[in-house]
């Protein structure tokens, strides 16, 4: 018998977080636990609300998945395929929250830290970019400078202005940088700053186009001078065959596939059909971010950031150092309460 229990948790962000889609200054994340056997897994959910998704319906479906496996008998240690038997459609933040909760259950059990659980290296762990949101010139100095440690950052883009931001990020430091456009572009938009960005030591592009336009993706990606990486683009497993030829590379995030289990059949298929693979999170607390982190010695780059934008973060687990990720080694999540 599994007990659950569920808490909605309000994220406040250091800085308002200015988008391609719009403001924000609060995030509105669901923490959960699993007890089993005198032991607590922990998960945590970001409901992203451009899917339907809330704080509401992350904890019925948390308390609806679980009451299916308690009908069911479910052993937490056969956890493999479990969060997909009794998943509630369009919810899979909340699938993430109870898959991760699953993983910390074991790692506990066993006495490891996730990525030993998984055999991985943490010396391997990826180099992490920090995100600039779109703000005006001074606002970016002043961010950049707090970036000190991060040896590339990520500057969200997708505005009719948005080269002005490049512009003032090249002004004050000539860090290797990654563009998000978050879908802002046309496909004659994308060709006509992809050169220009390329010259400004961008080293790689997420999402230039709305999601659903794979046969332009694979018309701009044809003479792309810069590596292209979907993330609106790709959901879950199945996404992936598609988007070989679209994409060079695809953004897995925790919240958008489900959980830790899904997106280690992510990168598999993804390196089976030639596609890099980053790492990427929302706005979540340190808890949901390292369990994305004890995957990351297996993608080539992360972007798990989510954290350090967070002004009143519940949790310790992973931390940064001169930009690279550093896994925690308590067992499971290796994640602990301030
Ligand atoms: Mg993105």
């Amino acid at each position: 018998m599994l007990t659950l229990r569920h808490r909605p948790y309000t994220l406040a962000l250091r800085h308002t977080f200015r988008l391609a889609r719009g403001d924000s200054d609060e995030r509105y994340n669901l923490f959960v636990e699993l007890e089993h056997d005198g032991l607590i897994g922990r998960g945590e959910a970001a409901p992203i609300p451009r899917y339907a998704q809330d704080q509401a319906s992350a904890a019925a479906a948390v308390e609806t998945m679980v009451a299916r496996w308690n009908r069911q008998r479910f052993d937490p240690r056969r956890f493999e395929g479990a969060v997909a038997r009794v998943a509630v459609a369009g919810q899979p933040a909340a699938a993430a929250a109870l898959d991760m909760a699953l993983y910390d259950l074991a790692g506990k059990r066993l006495g490891v830290p996730l990525h030993e659980l998984l055999g991985l290296d943490p010396a391997g762990a990826a180099i992490t970019s920090l995100t600039l949101g779109m703000d005006d010139a001074e606002t970016l100095a002043r961010k950049v400078a707090e970036a000190d440690a991060f040896p590339v950052l990520k500057v969200k883009m997708g505005t009719a202005d948005d080269r002005a931001v490049i512009e003032a990020v090249r002004a004050v430091t000539d860090k290797p940088l990654w563009v998000d456009a978050n879908e802002g572009w046309t496909l004659d938009g994308a060709r006509a700053r992809l050169p220009w960005l390329a010259e400004r030591g961008v080293e790689l592009v997420e999402q230039p186009l709305p999601a659903g336009k794979l046969a332009e993706m694979r018309a701009l990606r044809a003479d792309s001078p810069l590596p292209l990486i979907a993330d609106e683009s790709v959901g879950t497993l199945a996404d992936i065959p598609r988007l070989a030829g679209a994409f060079d590379g695809i953004n897995i995030k925790l919240m958008k596939c489900g959980g830790p289990g899904e997106a280690l059949k992510m990168i598999a298929a993804a390196r089976a059909h030639g596609l890099q693979v980053m790492l990427g999170c929302m706005v979540e607390s340190s808890l949901a971010v390292t369990a994305a982190a004890q995957l990351s010695p297996l993608v080539d780059y992360a972007d798990l950031d989510g954290n350090l934008l967070v002004a009143n973060d519940p949790f310790t687990g992973v931390t940064v150092k001169q930009g690279r990720l550093r896994l925690p080694t308590d067992p499971g999540l290796g994640v602990r309460e301030r």
